[in-house]
């Protein structure tokens, strides 16, 4: 059951793209790499119940 042909990996959970900028979805502060964005979001405490 594969409705979506596209495998594609996105780990848009921790972070959104802002033009070149990477922003933390946590703390909305904007990095130049993907490797310091992920680094906040992954610092920030995790919940277990997430309010969308
Ligand atoms: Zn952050």
């Amino acid at each position: 059951m594969n409705m979506n042909p596209k495998k594609e990996r996105i780990s848009s959970e921790k972070y959104t793209r802002d033009g070149a900028k990477y922003v933390c979805t946590r703390c909305k502060k904007k990095y130049f790499s993907k490797d310091e964005v992920e680094k906040c979001y992954d610092g920030h405490p995790v919940k277990k119940e997430e309010t969308v």
